[in-house]
């Protein structure tokens, strides 16, 4: 015992990170993230999909098809790939070697959140009821420290981050759902963002649409400045469930151009500015061929997912290849070390950081 732990330093003597964002997207496939548009997908939304340009006949393959697998990704996630991917580093190419996965065994979002944010794959854990979680995350782990007490918060698009985050008993702001914002000041933007979210019409009942928690979540960071943040965006799991390529594609497509917005916001403000770490993944993945609509416990596949790291404590090692696997159990730790606290220590069910991301 003691062996292992003396090998496994948790926290690097010397951190620039200050504060940490943790942007999650549901059930986006790796399999999109690395190799872009997938041409047997794609061709179902249009009979010339992947012919000469100009036949190209619907805007999802206009805006996603291209020639080579490393033109399709740049196409679909620009932001990741010209900037996170060059400055920071992603796991979870299976093409390269690298191999980043769920260990909860089920495959879908409340047990894979859980898993990420509390460390832990809990059997009690077993179902996307809106309950508490019977765990506590590192987001209220570190809110119950004194250095980042009232500087936590969590915005979320799906309902059920109230129980995953606990949100009667955590201490911090969990905004979910079509939850309006009213924990600090009114603004005009703030006010119209709730209105939006009172009054859009409701495709799905426990989860409005990416832009109202993300331009939400950005009216927050501006006004608050919280030291760890948590952003969920759902768009991409609710499309692929409906069944819709086209729709998921361009939450995907969506979702990298929020990434480089809130970026470059926080490269503006003197709190945020070269002492931010990015962090963003997804709860699951999906199935392969005709099952990419789904994911679950009967879909191995869907264990399947991926991890980028972008900040000033991260080596820029780019996309990674032939490297040792890494599970979403190990981002809470990763969370706390990024800030200098050992997680892993406190909770040691938990997995431990990602030492690749830890230290220059
Ligand atoms: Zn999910």
């Amino acid at each position: 015992m003691l062996f292992s732990l003396v090998g496994v330093a948790q926290v690097p003597a010397a951190h620039k990170t200050e504060n940490v964002v943790v942007v999650m997207m549901d059930g986006m496939r790796w399999e999109e993230i690395f190799r872009g548009a997938d041409p047997e997908l794609i061709k179902t939304l249009g009979p010339e999909a992947l012919g000469d340009a100009k036949e190209r006949t619907t805007d999802a393959q206009h805006l996603y098809w291209r020639d080579t697998q490393a033109e399709r990704r740049q196409a679909l996630m620009p932001f990741l790939w010209s900037v996170v991917a060059s400055q920071g580093q992603i796991f979870g190419n299976r093409d390269l070697g690298s191999d980043s996965h769920v260990i909860n065994g089920l495959n879908f979002s409340y047990p894979g959140y859980s898993e990420t944010l509390t460390g832990i794959a809990d059997p009690r854990v077993h179902s996307n009821d809106n309950v508490p979680n019977p765990n506590a995350t590192v987001f209220e782990w570190l809110n119950n420290k004194p250095a980042f007490s009232g500087k936590v918060a969590a915005f979320g698009a799906w309902a059920v981050f109230q129980g995953i985050f606990r949100e009667k008993q955590c201490g911090f702001l969990v905004n979910a759902g079509y939850d309006p914002l009213t924990a600090i000041p009114a603004t005009p933007q703030i006010e119209l963002l709730n209105d939006l979210k009172a009054e859009t019409p409701r495709i799905w009942s426990d989860e409005p649409f990416d832009p109202l928690p993300f331009h939400t979540a950005i009216e927050y960071v501006k006004a608050v400045k919280p030291r760890v943040l948590f952003l969920g965006l759902g768009d991409t799991d609710d499309w692929a469930h409906d069944g819709s390529y086209a729709e998921y594609l361009n939450a995907a497509h969506r979702d990298d151009v929020y990434l480089r917005q809130l970026w470059d916001l926080l490269q503006s403000m003197p709190e945020y500015q070269g002492k931010t770490t990015l962090i963003v993944l997804p709860d699951h993945g999906r199935g392969l061929g005709a099952e990419w609509t789904s994911h679950g416990e009967k879909i191995p596949a869907s264990r399947e997912t991926w991890m980028a790291f972008l900040g000033p404590d991260t080596a820029a090692k780019g996309e990674r290849k032939q490297v040792g696997p890494v599970t979403e159990s190990q981002i809470a730790a990763t969370v706390a070390a990024l800030l200098g606290e050992d997680y892993h220590a406190a909770v040691p069910k938990a997995g431990t950081a990602v030492k690749e991301v830890l230290g220059k």
